[in-house]
């Protein structure tokens, strides 16, 4: 695909997973200027793992990356759910069906390969995408369409860039967000979720001299301990060597000793207290951590926004739609958010249609990212039960699985994964682009027809 206006100036606020993405799709739909500004000094993305589902996969194939991280991903053929206290299995689900269903496998790897392969796509882009390390955005000039920025080190008051469109991929904390809603006199209403997640990382060597344990890392399935207020999911990344452990529970770190960077090192006996009354493999699993490697990440989202565009400013990924990780699509979603993002903007045939094709985004992603981000905290409401009775109705809902009955974790549920696997974004893009961009050249949202 060519784009209609190739050298439009496009500058990307942020270099995480969507902003990778977004410059990566951005340059092969034919953009020659996209410069992304990124507030850190690197990537520096936190060890964890990721998990890649087909519809993930679909797009990092798209974007001719797969290559760079196809060793790191292990292919999960199953999912098991377990009670936390008495490692019963609740449900199995077969994952074998998912490549022939959506055309990939559902698989699972290690967050830095993902943001890595996207990296190493966009420095092969160079000069048509570069990147602006250590400089972070500080301000938004709505009117002129610019953007203002200052490099970390500076203690002036920055300089201003000029763009065509700004995409604000700058995460849940977005200041782009905060601009734009401040420009409406509005506050930032990102929601402490009162939960937070253990990350950790077991290399295979930690398992060794455990046969069930080993077991777990040599499989190719996720394993999800539930108990009442919190769950732990665990599942073989980097080609089996390394266990990766995810957890959600109570937030008592962060809720106690607010922090700025809502992560940070946590502390084991903590997180062996907070599980103390999961199973013997599950005890003997977290003993393996190594004290310094403990990492805590609170977990946060917003309140919907009315709107994700401004002018020629948009925003994508965690910026408009921070999800609870509990669906595993806060990641894939962002990226999907650029792969539309590059069709719309590569139909641009003037400059003076900026906005009204931000729109068309806006209309493409904003009830299906805000849907899937209630399903996650549905979700996460499920697998948290603390009520007795509902608790049993819930396993008991899951033993049904096998018979045809819904799955309450609704990663698994079927129609969950033909709602989120089985759609193409791009071409539903590419499908509504037309009907889109009338309707709002129309005014269809202001006469409330959106
Ligand atoms: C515990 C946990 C587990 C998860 N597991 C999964 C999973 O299995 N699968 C999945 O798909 N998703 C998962 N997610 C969600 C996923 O990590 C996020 O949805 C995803 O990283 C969002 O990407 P993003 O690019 O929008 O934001 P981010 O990745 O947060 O990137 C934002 C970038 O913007 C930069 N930035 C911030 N402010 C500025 C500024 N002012 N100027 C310039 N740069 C700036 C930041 O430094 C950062 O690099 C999980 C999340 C959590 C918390």
């Amino acid at each position: 695909m060519s784009a209609a206006l190739p050298s439009l100036r496009i500058a990307i606020v942020g270099a995480g997973m969507s902003g990778l993405a977004t410059a990566l799709a951005l340059f092969q739909n034919g953009f020659t200027h996209v410069e992304v500004y990124e507030a850190a000094n690197n990537l520096g993305f936190v060890g964890a793992g990721i998990q890649v589902a087909p519809n993930l996969a679909r797009q990092l194939q798209r974007l001719g990356v797969w290559e760079y991280m196809i060793e790191d991903a292990v292919e999960l053929k199953e999912a098991s759910i377990r009670a936390g206290a008495t490692d019963e299995e609740l449900s199995n689900v077969k994952l074998t069906h998912v490549a022939e269903r959506y055309g990939q496998p559902h698989r699972v790897a290690h967050r830095y390969a993902l943001a890595n392969a996207l990296y190493q796509g966009c420095k092969a882009a160079a000069p048509r995408i570069k990147f602006h390390f250590g400089t972070g955005i500080v301000g938004i000039d709505f009117e002129n369409h610019g953007i203002q920025v200052r490099a970390r080190d500076e203690e002036g008051e920055g300089h201003w860039v000029d763009a065509d469109v700004v995409l604000g991929a700058d995460g849940v904390k977005s200041i782009v967000r905060k601009c734009m809603l401040a420009r409406h006199g509005e506050l930032d209403g990102a929601q402490d979720t009162g939960q937070s997640a253990y990350r950790i990382m077991l290399r295979r060597e930690q398992l060794a001299h455990d046969p069930e344990l080993l077991a777990l890392v040599d499989s190719n399935s996720t394993f999800r301990w539930i108990g009442a207020r919190r769950h732990i999911i665990a599942y073989p990344i980097s080609g089996h060597t390394i266990f990766n452990i995810s957890t959600a529970q109570p937030d008592v770190n962060f809720a106690a000793e607010p922090t700025a960077t809502w992560t940070t090192r946590a502390d084991k006996s903590t997180l062996l207290k907070t599980y103390s009354d999961f199973c013997p493999a599950v005890a003997r699993m977290l003993e393996l951590v190594t004290e310094s490697e403990v990492c805590e990440w609170k977990l946060r989202v917003h309140l919907p926004l009315k709107t994700w565009v401004e002018g020629n400013v948009a925003l994508l990924g965690d910026a408009c739609h921070p999800t609870l990780p509990h669906l595993g699509q806060g990641a894939s979603q962002a990226i999907e958010d650029g792969a539309v993002l590059a069709v719309v903007l590569s139909k641009l045939t003037t400059v003076d249609d900026v906005h009204t094709c931000l729109l068309v985004y806006e209309r493409l992603r904003k009830a299906r990212t805000e849907h899937l981000v209630e399903q996650a905290a549905a979700s996460g409401r499920e697998l948290h039960l603390t009520d007795p009775a509902a608790q049993a109705a819930r396993d008991e809902a899951f033993r049904q699985v096998k018979h045809g009955g819904a799955n309450p974790d609704r990663w698994v549920d079927r129609t969950m994964q033909d709602f989120v696997y089985g759609f193409d974004c791009v071409g539903d893009a590419e499908e509504r682009y037309d009907e889109y961009f009338a309707a709002e050249k129309n005014g269809a949202r202001a006469k409330g027809d959106v």
